[in-house]
């Protein structure tokens, strides 16, 4: 022993039964021969094994941190001597406990498995998406094999047991090493892991157990939704291999631009364009109701309220804003959010002679013929002004 099998493993000389595991999965996992082809990797692995040959067992361990010689006495056979395990090696690149030992036994796998689930995007109106809508839906998904019933077999025919791996779906799988013989199950290449072979599969599906089809679907949307809901169909997916169960449908909504209002989250916007007398005058105005969309050109019925009237006070300025309560976009969960409707004053462009006259003579009356102008510092004073002066109301 050249070297200190401390040193070969890079652990204390304390270290413990674990701390030694763990450095020697390391560096074996490192250099065994099978990942590393590096010529000095096997000597290197050697070594390694070597060191955590003595120092997993207490005995050795205890002889070497006497200063004996742990190789003498004919110890010269590697992986014979009592307290090393091959387990620790299958360990190390298996993972699991006992290795390739316990490694199998997984059995067959089914030819049914369940389907994807698929995603479609649809566009709906504003109204829709607020009040729900009822929508029939085309989709091409894959639908059980009607002619195999998702066997995947000719009608008449079945699968019957693979005769490479006995109806395993698995073959065990020896590979010499200088190690020995390392064993491991794989699954079967001729039946692919299944088990079963269809000699005549189905013509209709080439033994998938299912065909691409055009379904109509009839989907419920609930009102509430907005762009980006996805609402879940479950078992409306594609159909899975074998005859397998169905994965589920999201439909995606997409809420289509409304020609009026805006929406943001449950609450409405929408901008009145009123001239300046009206403003100043006060004026009441009738606005139509995101309802209306669900009634369209129909007679309407007397429950549902198509437009309201919104009363403009005296003074109105423009950019102020009025928040009706409950006339935004119901919650899937109940409630309903606001409209906030923003006043826009139009100012008169072009005047004829006598509206002008009538204009001055207006703003003598005032005293603002020769208006200083207020100035402000931010627009946070601007706005504060427009709320203030909406408040008054
Ligand atoms: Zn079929
Ligand atoms: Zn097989």
């Amino acid at each position: 022993m050249s070297q200190d099998p401390y040193e070969l493993l890079g652990v204390d000389r304390d270290a413990d039964a674990d701390a030694l595991k763990k450095a020697y999965r390391k560096l074996a996992r490192q250099y065994h021969p099978d990942v590393n082809p590096e010529p000095e990797a096997q000597e290197r692995f050697k070594e390694i094994s070597r060191a955590y040959e003595v120092l997993s067992d207490p005995q050795k361990r205890a002889a070497y941190d006497r200063g004996g010689d742990p190789f003498g006495g004919g110890a010269a056979g590697f992986g014979q001597g009592p307290g090393f395990s091959f387990t620790d090696i299958m360990d190390a690149f298996f993972g699991g406990a006992g290795g390739a030992a316990a490694g199998g036994g997984r059995g067959p796998r089914s030819r049914e498995r369940r389907g994807q689930d698929a995603l479609i995007r649809i566009e709906v109106e504003l109204a829709e998406a607020a009040f729900g809508v009822t929508r029939e839906l085309m989709v091409d998904t894959a639908v059980r094999c009607t002619a195999c019933g998702g066997e995947g077999a000719a009608p008449g025919s079945h699968a019957i047991p693979c005769e490479t791996c006995h109806g395993q779906g698995e073959v065990a799988q020896v590979q010499r090493s200088f190690l020995g013989e390392i064993r491991t199950l794989r699954p079967c290449a001729a039946c692919r892991g299944f088990g079963t072979i269809i000699p005549d599969p189905c013509r209709e599906c080439s033994g998938d157990g299912r065909v691409r089809a055009r379904r109509t679907l009839t989907v419920k949307i609930p009102g509430g939704v907005d762009t980006g809901t996805r609402v879940q169909l479950a078992g409306e997916g594609e159909v899975g291999p074998g005859g397998g169960p169905a994965g589920d449908l999201y439909v995606e909504i997409h809420v289509a631009p409304h020609e009026v209002f805006v929406r943001n989250g449950s609450d409405l916007h929408c901008t009145v364009t009123l001239p300046m007398t009206a403003a100043a005058l006060g004026t009441v105005l009738t606005l139509p109701t995101l309802e209306a969309d669900v009634v369209g050109d129909e007679e309407p019925t007397t429950d549902v309220e198509t437009s309201f009237e919104l009363d403009i006070r005296p003074g109105t300025q423009s950019g102020s804003e009025q928040v009706l309560r409950g006339r935004g976009v119901p919650g899937l969960r109940g409630g309903r959010g606001d409209l906030v409707v923003t006043v826009i004053v139009e100012t008169p462009g072009r005047l004829d002679a006598r509206q002008e006259e009538l204009l001055r003579e207006l703003a003598a009356i005032r005293d603002e013929e020769k208006p200083s102008g207020q100035v402000h510092a931010s627009s946070k004073s601007m706005f504060g002004r427009l709320r203030d002066a909406f408040n008054q109301h």
